[in-house]
């Protein structure tokens, strides 16, 4: 009998050669590398003022943001919080932190007190950059942390104003030696499993990143320096953060930073300022195929139209193809903890790779993919659907303060295991058909269901909960609850949604509620969340 063999594994590359990476490079020489060539372009326009920052206003700018923070007390290594909408001061200080070697978290400004509270005692922010109609969310928690806060609009009582940042001296600025793997950005995310946490993503991380996707031979993947890119996704999410702004600033392209999605403001500022790259979301997309405003713009210098965060539907890539004809469309996976790019469209390459409607890309250059199967662990080959997991240098260093959480995603050989399912076709391309963890996406928003679990349990009349996705044409899916209530309790479908609504963001809002006596559980407590995704297919709860 032959000895058996050692299984080998099915490994996925780029068709593209690998390129060199300068990972010895903190990110923000990394970005401003080339900035000699740029240096009175346009890097950072603003949407709501029309006010343009050249490259060398960014840059010089950011330093003294960075000798600023210094004089604030802010150290290397040390976290800033960010609570911001997308504004030219929210790249300022993401750029100062890296200088100083600091590490910058950003929340969302939509979070409630609680949700901004949470972030800012996790990551042990020393200092809360916002506005001033924010700072009610921030105020109790930074008098009780001995917390700075500093509006980028004004000083309110207490508050530092950021003039005090950017009329710093950059000569100030003290020499900070920084490592390729110190972390730099750390958003949060729940990943497969569990509560939000903080994703460390390091110099090296994001600079690999970075150049996956703009670098190498082939300079139109996927921007080049005469591209205005539009900026309408949220910043404070990694996917607009590195794809959009990161990847825009290598590239030495033109970022519109637009501060609030709007449809009509947005055909606007495509037509006036010819904005050729546009990062959207699938809700946005169905937002422009819906409109019939289109019409009455010219919509032609836009060459590139990405989706990702989400899975888009082949009806509407086709609908918003429509709308741009003369622009490619194509998807790109994402997902933070992967630093974010695991896959790209070739399609928008130079040479002519075809795009595949439904496909999100092909693995990105400098990194390994496969396809294992969830329940042995096996590499599978093409064609065939199974847990997507990607290495390389791009991928997060870990959950902050979560070793335990970190080796459930990165197996010891590397390996980030994604909890998505896809399968990889003959030609390369990656399909995503199904999602394995519990997580839960509002229009590419992430929604936790242990987050809302929690609150529900704690509620004296809930006894137990469950949380899981229902299917939506407009948010994509939306969170529904599984309750079993106590005994003699009276409460309602309404008095739960309102219990959790006054606790959280829009988007994780409860949409509907449905009682039962228990529920379905392994016997190791698991919660059965396929059996409660099967109930709300067949529509019997
Ligand atoms: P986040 O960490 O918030 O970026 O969320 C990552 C998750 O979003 C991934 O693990 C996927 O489940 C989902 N996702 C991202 N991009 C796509 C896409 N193009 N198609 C389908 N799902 C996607």
């Amino acid at each position: 009998q032959a000895p058996e063999l050692p299984q080998e594994d099915f490994i996925f590359r780029s068709k593209l050669p690998d390129i060199y990476i300068p990972k010895h490079l903190p990110l923000h020489s990394y970005c401003f590398e080339n900035i000699s060539k740029v240096a009175s372009k346009p890097c950072l326009i603003n949407g709501t003022t029309g006010q343009i920052y050249t490259y060398e206003e960014v840059e010089l700018t950011a330093r003294r943001v960075a000798a600023g923070l210094h004089k604030l007390g802010v150290q290397q290594r040390q976290v800033i919080m960010l609570l911001l909408p997308n504004t030219p001061e929210f790249v300022l200080s993401f750029l100062g932190a890296s200088f100083l070697g600091a590490v910058c978290t950003a929340a969302n400004p939509f979070f409630t007190a609680p949700e901004v509270a949470k972030q800012a005692k996790a990551s042990n922010a020393r200092i809360i950059i916002t506005q001033a109609s924010y700072v009610d969310k921030v105020k109790e928690f930074a008098q009780e942390n001995d917390v700075k806060v500093m509006c980028i609009d004004s000083a309110p009582e207490g508050c530092l104003h950021f003039s005090e940042l950017t009329q710093a001296d950059e000569n100030d600025l003290p020499e900070v030696e920084i490592n390729p793997d110190d972390v730099v950005a750390l958003p949060y995310s729940s990943g497969t499993t569990g509560l939000p946490k903080g994703v460390m993503l390091t110099h090296k991380g994001l600079v690999t990143s970075v150049a996956q996707q703009v670098d190498g031979e082939n300079p139109n993947l996927y921007f080049h320096s005469d591209d205005v890119i539009l900026c309408t996704l949220p910043m404070f999410h990694i996917y607009a953060l590195n794809s959009i702004m990161l990847c825009g600033l290598r590239a030495g392209a033109a970022i519109l930073i637009m501060q609030k999605f709007d449809i009509g403001l947005l055909l606007d500022l495509i037509q006036k300022y010819k904005i050729t790259i546009a990062p959207m979301v699938p809700p946005i997309v169905l937002a422009i195929a819906k409109s019939s405003e289109t019409e009455k713009y010219d919509l032609s210098s836009i060459r590139m139209v990405k989706s990702g965060a989400a899975p888009l539907g082949k009806e509407l890539e086709d609908a918003v193809r429509a709308k741009f004809p003369g622009a490619k469309l194509g998807q790109g996976y994402g997902m933070t903890e992967a630093g974010p790019v695991l896959a790209m469209c070739l399609g928008f390459a130079k040479e002519p790779f075809e795009i595949k409607s439904g496909a999100c890309g092909t693995v990105v250059r400098n990194a390994e993919m496969k396809i294992v199967d969830p329940d042995t662990g096996a590499s599978l080959p093409r064609n065939q659907a199974g847990e997507i997991c990607i290495r390389g240098d791009q991928i997060m260093k870990g959950y902050l303060n979560d070793p335990e959480a970190t080796a459930r995603t990165i197996d010891k050989d590397g390996w980030l295991h994604t909890g998505d399912i896809g399968y990889i076709d003959d030609d390369d391309e990656l399909f995503i058909v199904d999602r394995l963890k519990e997580l839960i996406k509002y229009k590419g928003f992430q929604v936790a269901p242990a987050e809302l679990e929690a609150m529900l349990i704690a509620h004296p009349e809930i006894i137990d909960a469950a949380v899981v996705a229902m299917k939506d044409e407009v948010a994509g899916e939306v969170p529904v609850a599984f309750v079993v209530k106590s005994e003699k309790s009276e409460i309602t479908e309404d008095e739960i949604k309102q219990y959790i609504s006054k606790q959280v963001v829009f988007y994780k809002r409860i949409s509907r509620v449905f009682f039962m006596e228990a529920i379905p559980k392994a016997p190791s407590g698991k919660i059965l969340r396929k059996e409660l995704r099967a109930k709300l297919a067949s529509g019997n709860y």
